[in-house]
């Protein structure tokens, strides 16, 4: 009876599986179609200063309005794009979307793209940033490019060549999700990176959780050292602005500030909310 009932579980196994493949293949080839049907769309995110809550720059991220489906996550897609090598086409096209739509806004702040470790390995990086950067008329220093730590994890200095040559542009490095992988602080020296995005796992417990807050705090304490600027990804309270303020983060993103907007919606003037004062900060902070 054990055995009956240990190879029907994994039929029901075998089928999910098979189900899930199944669905991967489909969106892959929706995915293929969605990008020469002009599906894909570029949403903007506003970052602001948590000094003077000013807009201070404005992440790019993806959007896919499937035809039946509606929008699908990017948590979703990106991951097929990556492993079908569709991330090559996609990521150059969001890169030219996003270099165009900078050229034209009112005031001096970069935008930020997401790159995958894909595009650098097999993809032409260093050329499309340089093309889309002179035919847009963008200066190099108003893009800022966001890779997240798995770029490290081949050990592969070729990867790596295509961001230093761009820097050596004047385009920006950010290192996005900082504490989800290894953290190792041996990858700050690895690329001359302008920025670090701590990621939103530390700020949504900040207030209550004295650990998150004290890493947040040394790694905004670490990177004024190295005179890189840090964002804090996922502010959605005012009391979460108060204290990664306080933590020495210079910049926040989240729903506090903006959700992610169409190109059209994005607006450039300062953000909702309180300015941090000392004791404003206090009072947000966990008791002792
Ligand atoms: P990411 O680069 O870390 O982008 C931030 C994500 O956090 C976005 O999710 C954004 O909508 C979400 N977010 C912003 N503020 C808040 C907040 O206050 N609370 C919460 N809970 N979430 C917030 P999204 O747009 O779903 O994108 C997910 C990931 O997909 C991105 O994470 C990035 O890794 C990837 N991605 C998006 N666009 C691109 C792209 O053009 N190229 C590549 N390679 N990856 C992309
Ligand atoms: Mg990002
Ligand atoms: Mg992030
Ligand atoms: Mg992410």
């Amino acid at each position: 009876k054990v055995k009956a009932e240990g190879k029907n579980a994994f039929r029901i196994f075998d089928a999910a599986l098979e189900a899930e493949s199944q669905e991967r293949r489909e969106l892959e080839a929706d995915l293929r179609e969605a990008i020469a049907r002009n599906q894909l769309e570029l949403h903007y995110q506003t970052i602001a200063s948590l000094t003077d809550r000013r807009v201070a720059g404005a992440e790019a991220l993806l959007r896919w309005r499937h035809p039946r489906r509606g929008f699908v996550s990017p948590d979703l897609f990106i991951p097929i794009a990556e492993e079908s090598g569709l991330i090559v086409p996609i990521g150059a096209w969001a890169i030219a979307r996003a270099c165009r739509d900078a050229a034209s806004w009112p005031v001096d702040i970069p935008v930020s793209v997401n790159v995958s470790t894909a595009q650098l390995d097999r993809g032409d990086l260093f050329a499309v940033v340089m093309e889309n950067l002179k035919t847009s008329g963008l200066p190099a220093r108003r893009l800022e490019l966001e890779v997240t730590e798995t770029i490290f994890l081949r050990d592969d200095e070729a990867l790596l060549s295509d961001l230093r040559r761009l820097h050596g542009h004047g385009v920006r490095l950010a290192l996005d999700d900082f504490g989800t992988g290894y953290s190792a602080l041996g990858y700050l020296r690895r690329l001359p990176f302008d920025k670090i995005k701590i990621d939103r796992s530390f700020i949504g417990p900040i207030g209550t959780d004295t650990q998150a807050a004290a890493v947040v705090c040394a790694v905004a304490n670490l990177a004024r050292s190295l005179d890189i600027e840090t964002t804090a990804e996922g502010i959605e309270t005012e009391a979460q602005a108060m204290l990664v303020a306080a933590a020495g983060c210079n910049l926040g993103q989240g729903f506090l500030f903006s959700s992610p907007v169409p190109h059209r919606n994005l607006d450039f003037r300062s953000l909702p909310g309180d300015l941090p004062t000392p004791a404003a900060s206090r009072a947000h902070l966990p008791p002792a």
